[in-house]
């Protein structure tokens, strides 16, 4: 606020910034004389290279207001000293004369050298200390906080548990033995200097998730934008468990799971690289397209559309298609959910995670003995009682994911605590029909719900009977409901 008119300028760490069409100034409102302003230093989609200090310097003829504030995006992503991971930043006048001064570079060169010397030493010993203090620790360091140490006879690392439903002799495959020697599977490799990180996506497990642009992936075109993972404080193990995982991930394939491409182990942090979807997590799309939409805090947009029924139909299908092709693997998920499953453009459906994303969702979780956390309010009794996973209690799961699409993501038993809820599933209690939920929909619900695992639906038909149903949608008004 001014008069005359005041001149607006910004420095970036003491130093005049530049603006240009990713960092601007944006006025939201202007008296029109100019004297009164509202508005903000624009950053289009920042990442760790522009955390620093940003000054606002407001002057006219008759004097200066001056005020920083310092902005932390996020963190840097890569060691610091890792010459790839430095996305390059528009350089300075000042910078130039730095680098084209042939000393000064090899002086720099020699620091960076020094240094990272320093820190793979200062690593290494970390490293041997860490593993002679016997700390144990999978790619899923909480793997075992996940899922307990009762549960490490999975034969992999997280949620890749071959071998607990065993195969029947009539459908044991080639494929089978493939599944249990996963070393046919060549990872992907790909190289850190083709992949340039745009922003964070959200926090996994394991590490931070960003959304990246990514050369060379495939032939038809020059980038594409992919969701990478990575991994924290990888140690041998870790990065064994990793590498295992990696080549798991790259035998599954099918339109109803996410794409894995591949690895890149060049340099820290070692990251997992998956294709974007770009709505991200399920649970998340159902709430922001369902009746609660427009009271949801994170929704600053302007509400979308509520989901169809055949819509619901036509995203419960999809995810049974992916489950019919796991089944067909032996392949027991143990955390069907929606916030597992991803939505991409035109409303594609994948099973996206085979982890448990117990940050956002930890009160999805319930903590049994310390150290596991169970999601119990998807678990059958036999699973909740026994710790028994098979194909038949993903069934089970799979029969609430259906559930929470057609409560546009509830929680189930949201009106129960977990000991509660425990005690309304192992006694038999079934979760009611929702609102907009068909008959028809419901039958299938409760045929993945029947007590006994060899009585409940098989995926197959689950899948077969929903395709019906998108094909034609039962005539369904919700007032009768
Ligand atoms: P983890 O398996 O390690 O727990 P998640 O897969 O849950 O990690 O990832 C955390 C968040 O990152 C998800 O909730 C989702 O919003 C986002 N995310 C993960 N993978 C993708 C992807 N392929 N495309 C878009 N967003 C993703």
């Amino acid at each position: 606020d001014g008069n005359p008119e005041p001149s607006i300028t910004w420095l970036y760490n003491g130093k005049e910034l530049k603006e240009n069409m990713y960092t601007y100034t944006q006025l939201i409102t202007d008296s029109g004389d100019g004297s009164v302003k509202h508005g903000c230093l624009f950053l289009d989609k920042p990442t760790h290279i522009n955390n620093g200090n940003y000054t606002l310097i407001v002057q006219n003829k008759l004097g200066r207001d001056v005020a920083t504030a310092s902005g932390m995006f996020m963190d840097n992503p890569f060691e610091p000293f890792d010459p790839e991971g430095i996305i390059p930043v528009p350089t300075n006048k000042s910078d130039l004369d730095v680098t084209e001064n042939p000393e000064s570079r090899v002086f720099v060169v020699s620091v960076a050298v020094g240094l990272a010397v320093f820190t793979c030493a200062f690593l290494l010993i970390m490293v041997l200390v860490i593993n002679k203090c016997g700390q144990r620790s999978k790619f899923g360091i909480h793997r075992s906080s996940v899922l307990g140490t009762e549960d490490d006879l999975a034969v992999s690392l997280r949620f890749m548990n071959f071998g607990t439903s065993p195969p029947s002799s009539d459908e044991d495959s080639g494929l089978s033995s493939f599944v249990e020697n996963p070393q046919y599977f060549c990872v992907q490799h790909i190289k850190r200097q083709d992949i340039v990180l745009k922003w964070e996506l959200g926090e996994g497990a394991f590490g931070k998730v960003y959304l990246a642009e990514c050369a060379n992936l495939s032939p038809d075109c020059d980038k594409m934008l992919v969701a990478i993972k990575t991994l924290k404080d990888a140690n041998e193990s870790t990065r064994q468990d990793f590498q295992r995982e990696a080549e798991l991930l790259t035998m599954l394939q099918h339109q109803h799971i996410v794409r894995f491409y591949g690895v890149c182990t060049d340099g820290e942090p070692l990251a997992m690289v998956f294709e974007y979807m770009r709505h991200g997590d399920l649970n998340r799309f159902l709430r922001a397209h369902g009746p609660d939409a427009r009271i949801l805090e994170e929704s600053k947009m302007p509400p979308l559309g509520q989901l169809t029924l055949p819509q619901m139909l036509h995203i419960a299908a999809q995810i049974a298609s992916g489950m019919v092709y796991l089944a067909s693997l032996h392949f027991v998920h143990r955390d069907l959910a929606t916030r597992n499953c991803l939505v991409g453009e035109g409303l594609v459906v994948k099973i996206g995670d085979f982890g448990m994303s117990r940050d956002i969702y930890s009160t999805d979780y319930y903590r049994v003995g310390g150290r596991t956390m169970l999601p119990i309010r998807w678990m059958p009794p036999e699973s909740i009682m026994y710790r028994k996973f098979t194909t038949e209690s993903d069934i089970w799961s799979f029969g609430v994911v259906l559930w929470e699409i057609f409560t546009y993501g509830k929680q189930p038993w949201y009106q129960l605590s977990n000991s509660e809820a425990i005690e309304c599933i192992t006694q038999g209690r079934e979760l009611e029909r929702p609102r907009t939920c068909p008959k028809e929909v419901y039958l299938l619900m409760q045929g993945c719900w029947q007590r006994e695992p060899q009585q409940r639906m098989v995926i197959k038909d689950i899948h077969s009977r929903l395709l019906d149903l998108v094909k034609n949608p039962p005539v369904y008004l919700d007032i009768l409901g």
